[in-house]
């Protein structure tokens, strides 16, 4: 603010404060009130000098540190255009790149570029905090061969069961595990004209089914199964128990998974 809009402020002051003979006579007495508005937080304070600019110490460290944000944020917004601007022979020519002159003449991302050194396939050098590569190790990338992804190979079954010993394990009949074989694609194979069914297959199958009791959602009642598939209540019991079907007590009542216990019927057991 200059002097005269100090003086405007002043006598702004002194005609409408209504205290003229107490502005006057401290006029007299060299001690000037000035009235100025905080350049930070736009309020009106008397300040003693005609350059203060901040109504309080807080204001006054507060807009410093705008003023310095504002800089840093002017520099960096310009670094990036300047880079942008720097015309692409430019580039080709430096032998040392920022990961920003990497991204640019690769075509590629930063993040690419950040991910390439944490595999450590592209050497890094730090300067202070800054992170620089050399051109020859981007060119002598190109001279690399390429990780050869292996196939991976099904691990040949080398362990399997008897259909003697399934009935045994896991509770269930031949019929029922046909239909598992058939829907679950497990390996099988015949050993002196007897099926063998592969014990990891089997095995995580069974793993599986365990852990989605819990998932189940349709079930149905003895009665219900009975109606469903026109059987006595033994019946039903009976393959239940020989099929290992999944059973839920609910007090007295049991009741049964809809989809295992219709499964046994796709093929008739
Ligand atoms: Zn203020």
């Amino acid at each position: 603010m200059s002097f005269c809009t100090s003086i405007l402020f002043f006598w702004h002051n002194v005609a409408h404060s209504g205290t003229l003979w107490h502005t006057m006579t401290q006029t007299m007495g060299r001690v000037i009130e000035i009235q100025r508005i905080c350049q930070h937080c736009n309020i009106t304070f008397i300040a003693k000098r005609t350059t203060t600019r901040y109504c309080s110490s807080t204001c006054s460290k507060r807009a410093y540190k705008k003023r310095k944000r504002d800089e840093k944020i002017k520099a960096s917004n310009n670094e990036t255009i300047n880079i942008i601007n720097q015309p692409l022979e430019q580039l080709k020519a430096k032998e040392f790149l920022s990961i920003t002159d990497a991204s640019r003449l690769l075509g590629i991302s930063r993040r690419t570029i950040y991910r390439m050194i944490d595999r450590k396939e592209l050497p890094i050098a730090k300067f202070g905090n800054r992170t620089i590569l050399k051109r020859a190790d981007i060119d002598n990338h190109f001279n690399k061969p390429l990780p050869i992804r292996e196939k991976k190979e099904p691990k040949p079954v080398t362990e399997f069961y008897t259909v003697k010993e399934i009935e045994e394990i896991h509770h269930i009949k031949y019929g029922r595990l046909n239909t598992i074989i058939k829907n679950n694609n497990i390996p099988k194979t015949l050993y002196n004209v007897k099926l063998r069914v592969s014990k990891p297959h089997l095995d995580r199958y069974f793993k599986k089914v365990r852990e989605d009791v819990s998932t189940i959602t349709e079930w149905y009642s003895i009665a219900e199964a009975m109606e469903k598939h026109k059987l006595s209540r033994d019946q039903v019991y009976n393959r239940v128990h020989d099929n290992n079907i999944p059973k839920q007590r609910l007090g007295k009542y049991i009741r049964i998974s809809k989809i295992h216990f219709d499964e046994l019927f796709m093929i008739g057991v």
